[in-house]
């Protein structure tokens, strides 16, 4: 309906992903500014039942199909598409699956979209979001008071909504036929169990190209054990194989938001940031005091990861033994 704000929610085998609660905290602030609904709209056989992993939104749009069940983007744009030109929201907010959507639903539908947000606010009825452009190089001040918006959210640029009352269920029949796709869904890879989870870690003890070789891991490791933390990379420490591809954080990484993050020998590329600078606290090592890793720190030792990784174990230890 016109003026609500809507948010795609995004799922897996049956559950909702994090991306879909830091969508949900944006889209509530918004609705809240606007003094609109907040309605998730969610595409795939059962789409209801997810309702009670929405809390939060007032409402759950439910589209049920089981031609939706994987995220093929000829039919999925052609749902939204029909759904958007029907009930004019004020602004559809999506995460990882709108780098796939986005930009094709603006240019059928002719309205505007902003990309990479970090930051999404309502002022005086226009939208402003904090867009990343260049890779990350630069953040651009991005406005619309288009009457319809569409914004892609940067994962873990926003803080998972808290609990709330479960929202009220719209299932509705599939409003365009999803007949003959110009792309077949042929099977889903996924990546093999990861031995941990580092999403799920509270501290991480993170080591970039920096820490120079695979056998001075055991530095990091030994940090890990004596903080109780986990073990994470940046890319090319999961692609040289030093450490399994899931442990690595960024784009195509994991995104992770733990109580402490230590990056050691990180540079703090953008894509890098992306997987971590929802972390509560950040810590970074490098030798380059110009590291970009050093603008999201919030503190920063300039030095060799080879002596203060070793160092600061030493002392977590002797303060344990005191
Ligand atoms: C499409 C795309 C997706 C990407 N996805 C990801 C992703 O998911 N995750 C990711 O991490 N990267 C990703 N990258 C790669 C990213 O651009 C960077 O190349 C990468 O993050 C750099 O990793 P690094 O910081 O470990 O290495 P480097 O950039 O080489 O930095 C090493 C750092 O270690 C410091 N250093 C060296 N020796 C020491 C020492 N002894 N002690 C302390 N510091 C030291 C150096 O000063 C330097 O800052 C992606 C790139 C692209 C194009």
């Amino acid at each position: 309906m016109p003026g609500e704000v809507w948010i795609l929610v995004e799922s897996l085998r049956g559950q909702v992903l994090p991306t879909t609660s830091e969508l949900l905290t944006a889209g509530r602030r918004l609705a809240d500014a606007a003094g609109a609904r907040l309605v998730a709209v969610h595409l795939g056989p059962g789409a209801d039942a997810l309702a009670p992993g929405l809390d939060g939104a007032d409402a759950l749009l439910a589209v049920d199909h089981p031609a939706l069940a994987i995220l093929n983007p000829d039919l999925w744009v052609r749902v939204l598409e029909a759904l958007l030109a029907e009930r004019r929201p004020r602004f559809l907010l999506m995460g990882n699956l709108g780098y796939e959507l986005t930009a094709d639903l603006a240019a059928r539908l002719d309205v505007p979209c902003l990309s990479s947000c970090q930051e999404l606010v309502l002022e005086h009825d226009t939208l402003v979001g904090t867009c990343r452009v260049y890779g990350g190089k630069l953040l651009a001040e991005v406005t619309s008071a288009a009457p319809m918006v569409l914004a892609q959210l940067l994962p873990g640029a926003f803080a998972p909504l808290p609990a709330g009352p479960a929202p009220a269920v719209e299932k509705i029949a599939c409003p365009v036929s999803l007949e003959d796709p110009g792309t077949t869904f042929l099977g889903l890879d996924m990546p093999p169990a990861a031995e941990v989870d580092i999403t799920a870690a509270p501290v991480l003890i993170s080591v970039g190209r920096g820490i120079g070789a695979a056998e001075n891991l055991t530095l990091a490791e030994d940090l890990a054990a004596a903080l109780g933390g986990t073990l994470a990379a940046s890319r090319p420490v999961a692609e040289l194989g030093w450490l399994p591809k899931a442990r690595q954080v960024g784009k195509t990484g994991q995104t992770v938001r733990p109580r402490l993050y230590l990056a050691a020998g990180i540079s703090g590329a953008p894509e890098h940031l992306e997987g971590m600078q929802g972390a509560q606290l950040i810590i970074a090592i490098n030798t380059d005091p110009q590291a970009p890793i050093f603008q999201v720190a919030h503190y920063g030792v300039v030095g060799d990861c080879l002596e203060i990784l070793p160092a600061l174990t030493a002392a977590l230890r002797a303060a344990e033994d005191a």
